[in-house]
């Protein structure tokens, strides 16, 4: 039988819970698939990329389309991984990754910022914005997980 699209189990990946990912370990590797991503995102096709694509690999996946439901979702249940598209209406996500940083909750949690800004001088914009690093739009979907899985092994 070979691979099984649509979830992780065919691969061995656990289902995800809500006890959330830091708990499972296997073989001293920690197990991420099951690490809950908020995604902050005003487009709605790259929501839906986003969520299908961590999806099939066993992440969970909240997702929010400006800053304050972002802002209150986080605060809600703190996620492991923040995704923050930085053109977002009212709050952008410059200023919205200092509001997720001064969440004592947030502590520790990575923010990776989603961005088609990738001129001289944005990279460090976004990490003087209080981001962790940041993806290039258009999002390379076969390229997402790893960046994911890269993002949460440094928590
Ligand atoms: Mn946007």
């Amino acid at each position: 039988m070979g691979p099984t699209l649509g979830n992780g189990l065919a691969k061995g990946k656990p289902f995800f819970s809500d006890s959330g990912f830091a708990s499972q370990r296997r073989g001293g590797n920690w197990v991420m698939s099951g690490a809950r991503i908020l995604y902050v995102e005003d487009n709605f096709d790259n929501r839906l990329l986003v969520r299908r694509v961590l999806e099939v690999e066993g992440f969970s996946v909240a997702e929010a389309m400006d800053g304050p439901s972002g802002l209150e979702k986080a605060k809600e249940s703190p996620p492991d991984l923040i995704l923050l598209d930085i053109n977002l209406p009212d709050i952008d996500g410059y200023e919205l990754a200092g509001r997720f940083r001064q969440l004592p909750s947030l502590k520790g949690v990575p923010i990776i910022a989603v961005t088609a800004n990738v001129m001289k001088g944005d990279r460090e914009r976004v990490l003087a914005a209080g981001c962790d690093g940041y993806i290039p739009k258009p999002i390379d979907v076969d390229k997402l997980p790893e960046q994911v899985r890269a993002a949460l092994s440094k928590a």
